[in-house]
């Protein structure tokens, strides 16, 4: 990225009470209202790394998907099904990136996702079959998949309207934003609530500022909405966020394993658990369940708080979800942004989680026999554009078989047949790394007072160990 200078900034009318340093709300257009939708589409994983790289390491703003972030970047690549898995997740790739890229600010740098062949796909008509977003893959024929190819049309899918709209919102007019981030489609009335509510009489103790916002306000704003009850005034005014300590990983033991019939267990680990007040310590698991765990640094922040069953401590994110939902959209098929999906790559376990995953992406390709650089990948081509000497093939994708262990149909993130041991804290590492006897040692605790239990996992209760993730 270039420097600050050349990042884009949007104008922000605010008022302001200047007794209280406060913000009492905010008037913004359609720009900065894309930027907040763009922010629940962030996969978490993107969210700990960006507010890594923005202030000190704060660990409890995100609770513990810090700790899982930490936990797959210090684990060693050989723990991994492959290179790229390690890299999805350490750069969680989102869904909704090709609309993201539109916004006149995107604060998410992750890397464009690339495309690539076979060296052999011109002259070989076996290795035109299949592409790759990891340039490691190998072909059917034994070469690595390292020529990269231009994808024409990369776009956010169908139409979005014409350039005059956003790329998330589509209504042509300004938006209030209230101080814990309700944002509605402006009105005198809605204004004249809003000072209402806040127990304002008039005007005469509030100011009129315009400020501007760029990338280091809206990442301060992005830290500022899992901490803040009042993230324009502390982002915009206080310039920082707070960290909060939140509540750790404890799901009750109590609870889980008894209401579920035996068909839906799908995932078992063995707990350590503190017998005096029924704390788990430690977990002592199998590839799945540490699979589960880091698909959660792919899921999107609004997914996040979906599952999250606004009963768990998110901030601000709750009200900036349902009030952007709530806009009313004049081309339905925006609405989309808030259908959250995860990218085909993240496609191991998903029955855990009730997320939909997109579909392999198919691609056409043009394939010139002279010359390399007019070959593209393409979703349709016309049968009419052939030219002389090209030919068009179909493409699918060789990711989503790339890591699956031969014994099942779900793909790996983590290798197969390994034991993990995870603190209550969501910090993962595989027992091959990790001193059993420093853990207990760390502890200080009388062995009498640890109990061993083994406890199953179903479905519906796999929303429990997420309520305290966050
Ligand atoms: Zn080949």
């Amino acid at each position: 990225m270039a420097n600050n200078a050349a990042k884009p900034k949007f104008s922000l009318r605010l008022l302001i009470d200047e007794e209280k340093n406060r913000v009492v709300l905010a008037e913004a257009g359609k720009d900065f209202v894309d930027v907040l939708c763009s922010l629940l589409t962030l996969p978490m994983g993107t969210i700990v790394r960006l507010l890594e790289k923005h202030q000190n390491p704060q660990s409890s703003i995100v609770g513990c998907f810090h700790n899982l972030y930490k936990s797959v970047s210090g684990m060693d690549v050989d723990n991994f099904e492959t290179h790229a898995c390690k890299n999805l997740l350490m750069y969680p790739r989102s869904a909704k990136a090709s609309y993201c890229r539109k916004l006149k600010l995107n604060i998410d740098d992750t890397e464009v996702t690339k495309f690539f062949v076979c060296p052999n796909f011109i002259s070989t008509e076996a290795c035109s079959k299949k592409y790759s977003n990891v340039s490691t893959s190998r072909c059917s024929c034994g070469s690595s998949m390292t020529r990269e190819i231009q994808v024409e049309g990369e776009q956010a899918d169908g139409c979005l309207g014409d350039k005059a709209d956003g790329v998330f919102v589509s209504c042509r007019t300004s938006f209030v934003i209230t101080d814990d981030l309700k944002v509605a489609l402006n009105s005198m009335g809605l204004v004249l609530n809003v000072l209402n509510d806040l127990g304002y009489a008039g005007f005469d103790k509030l100011q009129e500022m315009v400020i501007d916002v760029g990338f280091e306000e809206v990442l301060t704003l992005l830290g500022c909405l899992f901490t803040s009850e009042a993230p324009l005034t502390d982002s915009l005014l206080r310039k920082h966020c707070m960290a909060r300590k939140r509540k750790m990983l404890t799901p009750s033991v109590q609870e889980t394993g008894i209401t579920t019939g035996e068909a839906d267990k799908l995932l078992t680990l063995k707990v350590y658990v503190r017998k005096t007040d029924r704390v788990i310590l430690y977990a002592e698991c199998r590839e799945d369940f540490v699979d589960f765990l880091f698909t959660f640094l792919a899921i999107p922040l609004g997914f996040a708080w979906e599952l999250s069953l606004d009963n768990v401590n998110m901030g601000c994110v709750g009200n900036l979800c349902r009030s952007l939902k709530g806009l009313s959209f004049e081309q339905p098929e925006k609405s989309k942004v808030f259908k959250f999906v995860l990218p085909f790559f993240y496609d191991c376990r998903p029955q855990f989680l009730d997320v939909d995953v997109e579909e392999i992406p198919e691609y056409e390709c043009l394939i010139n026999r002279k010359s390399y650089g007019c070959s593209k990948l393409c979703k349709k081509y016309q049968k009419n554009v052939l030219a002389q000497g090209e030919r068009i093939a179909k493409m699918i994708s060789m990711d989503s078989k790339i890591s699956v262990a031969s014994d099942s149909t779900s793909m790996r993130l983590v290798k197969g047949e390994t034991n993990f041991i995870v603190s209550d804290d969501l910090v993962v590492n595989p027992m091959n790394s990790s001193s059993t006897v420093s853990l207990l040692s760390k502890l200080q605790m009388s062995i009498s007072d640890i109990e061993e239990q083994v406890i199953s996992f179903g479905k519906s209760e796999v929303r429990d160990p997420l309520h305290s993730i966050i």
